[in-house]
């Protein structure tokens, strides 16, 4: 049989594209099209495997097969080659399929008759929806252009699908995948509940003509878009401070690079030659982008990939007329979903979202940071999410357990909407205690602190009736920008933090960063083990610049008034005493230079580290006042990464171990008469609030959100009782003091 020595995909493809305008059902479209290209790679076979449920491909058109077979014959992803194709997003071309590893044999179809193997995935943006197959009986390979030609047919069988040109009785319903209930859960990434419509961060381009007919004009719009997306990028670099998008430097100047590569260029404008419209072009090459991205395991490679994906979104965007996704409109009950996001690019949403779901992210991400900051409940690592959300499309998000339902059903909304009812009803019985004492029935008061990072936290101040903001994370302002802040800027805002709060006292800690938090205009260190490394004071006093600049902005901004400073990770005595210095020596240059600085300057530190417990008592008296940094310390006490979902929630913060050790920091504290509190997330937790303030903490710094319930909670116990039934946990030799605590609560009728 004579084989098609070049094939002209553009004839191809036209053909397709007057098949599928042709009426009729979905199947009828299906079997139309196998049958064209069957003919025209003059193949014996051609066939349509698409992807069911998750794990399942189903033949679902064949020319040359069986036709019984269809609908029937069903592979697993990974199984067979079909099944190879699918989970390795990869084309096999080979001229003997029964020799070729993974083959499998399937006798309903009457597979055994064929030699040759051609097969490619059917995929859009990365997702493998099908596999398209081509046989013939002899022994051949297939040339590059029919590899290309088969490639090109499947990106517009994977575009019609998402147009939903396949659906109809008994055919595959692709599209119908977004109308169906979708549920994902993920990990935590800051909790809180929120039901909304999906706002995706990178709206999908539809494109509502895959094949074009005339290549110059798709040229002309890809050339056009190149350039103003080269344009836009130059802008970004020149912008001094990146007040639209969070990318670093060096990712703009990737993103520079990989604008002007020739490579990709050429590669699209060869798919536009095959006759591809141009958003098809460039979506082959993302899929081939992603493709690669899933199989590479450097994190600095796989970062240069994502960085190309971007930009061919960007690219998408210009070729669709929309612009940056920032300057939409933002619908009031809006639900971010996105693959990931800088935090400048999600502080320019700001509290106009509800909720955020992301597909990747970390705990420790900056736009977790942001997040926990705006408080709005986030969940990451929620796989699939982008590729199944639309615009619009219903949500509702669990950020305490995880869980994210899009599309949901009737029953698990009305569920979602009770607990949310719930919970409002519980933050209207806490706005009735504002202005009451943390007072425990047996007589302790309690000091309840929030925590913030934001000017836009202090508003929640007077509301939430926290007696002051007992942790001021300094590190947001650092982080959203592209070069370090200015001191003029810090001093401005720091004043109006100190401003906002008026009477109540503000604890500034000095910048955090390192470990997860890298600047953008900061050397990456490369640090096997990043949360021990480099961080924090580490940094500070040995790129002083940076710390001296702060503390004189704190200093400024205060302006006279008292000022509470604090030293984030302190490993060491003599780390508290080189930060002390340097504050001194900046009061006294102030002082000097004629500018205002209270007599009433208080110098902390945080513990965060096991060794801080056991200085000195030196060092006690020197420190004006400590705060517990639960989240580190609790991470270094149990050697239990924060961040490693596989430990983080291995141990727990009642364990009668880590509360004797938190006991002994009390009465360290208390023997010099230093004061201590409590700022880790914990604090917010009323039951380990509790525990805190049985084992002697009297202040707790928290989210303005937990505020409520922690003074609910702790105005209806007897805190002597509390010590009792830890005690007698320990006595008994329990591990951990949980047990006992529910079931003191429980008695007294509380639900835990
Ligand atoms: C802590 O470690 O408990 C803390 C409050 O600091 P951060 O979470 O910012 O590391
Ligand atoms: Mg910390």
């Amino acid at each position: 049989m004579p084989y098609s020595e070049a094939v002209d995909s553009r004839v191809l493809l036209r053909r397709l594209r007057d098949t599928l305008a042709e009426s009729g059902g979905g199947q009828e479209r299906l079997d139309s099209i196998v049958r064209l290209i069957a003919d025209g790679l003059v193949a014996d076979v051609c066939s349509v495997y698409l992807r069911r449920e998750e794990n399942w491909l189903e033949l679902c058109a064949t020319f040359g097969l069986k036709a019984e077979s269809v609908h029937l014959t069903r592979l697993k992803v990974g199984q067979g080659l079909v099944g190879r194709i699918a989970d390795s997003a990869e084309p096999i071309n080979t001229r003997d399929a029964p020799a070729t590893r993974g083959f499998r044999y399937m006798p309903e179809t009457g597979e055994e008759l064929f030699s040759s193997f051609l097969g490619v995935p059917i995929q859009r943006l990365g997702e493998v929806l099908g596999v398209l197959v081509v046989q013939n009986r002899e022994a051949r390979e297939y040339t590059d252009d029919e590899i290309y030609a088969l490639e090109v047919i499947a990106m517009v069988l994977a575009e019609m699908a998402e147009l939903g040109a396949f659906v109809g009785p008994g055919a595959m319903e692709i599209a119908a995948q977004h109308k169906l209930p979708f549920f994902v859960r993920g990990l935590v990434g800051q909790e809180g509940v929120a039901e909304g419509r999906v706002l995706l961060h990178e709206p999908q381009i539809v494109v509502s003509n895959p094949v074009s007919d005339d290549p110059t004009r798709e040229y002309a719009r890809l050339h056009a878009a190149i350039e103003r997306l080269r344009e836009e990028v130059d802008e970004m670099l020149a912008a001094d401070y990146l007040t639209k998008s969070g990318e670093h430097r060096d990712v703009l100047q990737a993103y520079r690079m990989f604008a002007h590569d020739k490579g990709w260029v050429r590669r699209m404008e060869a798919s536009i030659d095959s006759g591809l419209a141009a958003e098809v072009a460039v979506e082959k090459e993302q899929s081939a982008t992603r493709a690669r991205m899933s199989r590479i395991a450097d994190p600095y490679l796989r970062e240069r990939l994502h960085d190309l994906d971007d930009l061919s979104n960007r690219l998408l965007r210009l070729l669709g007329g929309m612009d940056a996704a920032a300057g939409r409109e933002i619908p009031d009950d809006a639900i971010l979903v996105a693959r990931n996001i800088g935090p400048a690019e999600l502080l320019d949403y700001g509290r106009k979202l509800k909720g955020v779901v992301l597909e990747e992210g970390s705990v420790g991400s900056h736009a977790a940071i942001v997040a926990r900051a705006l408080a709005i409940p986030l969940v990451i690592h929620a796989e699939r999410i982008t590729r199944e959300a639309q615009n619009g499309d219903p949500i509702l998000v669990d950020g305490d357990q995880a869980v994210v339902h899009l599309r949901p059903e009737d029953g698990v909304a009305r569920a979602f909407r009770d607990k949310i009812e719930m919970l409002a009803g519980a933050q209207q019985a806490y706005a009735a205690l504002r202005d009451r004492p943390a007072t425990t029935r047996d007589g302790v008061t309690l000091q309840l602190y929030m925590n913030a990072g934001l000017m836009a936290d202090l508003p929640s101040l007077p509301k939430c009736g926290a007696l002051g903001v007992g942790l001021f994370r300094t590190e947001l302002q650092f982080l959203i920008r592209s070069t370090v802040p200015k001191r003029a800027d810090l001093a401005a805002l720091y004043a109006r933090v100190l401003d906002s709060a008026g009477e109540k006292p503000v604890t500034f800690r000095t910048l955090d960063i390192g470990s997860d938090k890298v600047l953008p205009y900061m050397k990456r260190q490369d640090e096997p083990n990043p949360a021990l490394g480099w961080r924090a004071i580490r940094v500070g006093l040995d790129r002083p610049g940076i710390m001296r600049m702060q503390v004189q902005a704190l200093l400024r901004g205060a302006h006279g008034r008292p000022l509470r400073i604090m030293f984030p990770f302190v490993a060491e005595a003599v780390e508290f005493e080189l930060g002390r210095e340097i504050v001194m020596k900046e009061i006294a240059r102030e002082l000097a230079l004629g500018r205002p600085v209270s007599a009433d300057v208080k110098i902390g530190a945080m513990l965060e580290t096991p060794s801080l417990a056991f200085a000195s008592a030196r060092f006690f008296e020197m420190a004006d006042f400590l705060s517990v940094g639960g989240n580190d310390l609790k991470q270094f006490f149990f050697a239990a990464d924060r961040e490693n979902e596989l430990v983080r929630r291995r141990y727990d913060a009642l364990s009668l171990s880590y509360l004797g050790f938190l006991e002994g920091i009390v009465a360290r504290c208390a023997g010099h008469g230093t004061p201590v509190s409590f700022c880790g997330e914990d604090a917010g937790r009323p039951l380990e609030a509790l525990a805190f303030a049985a084992v002697g903490f009297r202040q707790l710094s928290m989210r303005p959100a937990s505020i409520g319930p922690v003074k609910a909670l702790l105005r209806q116990v007897d805190l002597a009782e509390a010590r009792g039934a830890i005690e007698a946990a320990r006595f008994e030799g329990a591990t951990t003091a949980r047990p006992a605590l529910e079931a003191l609560l429980g008695r007294m009728g509380f639900v835990v």
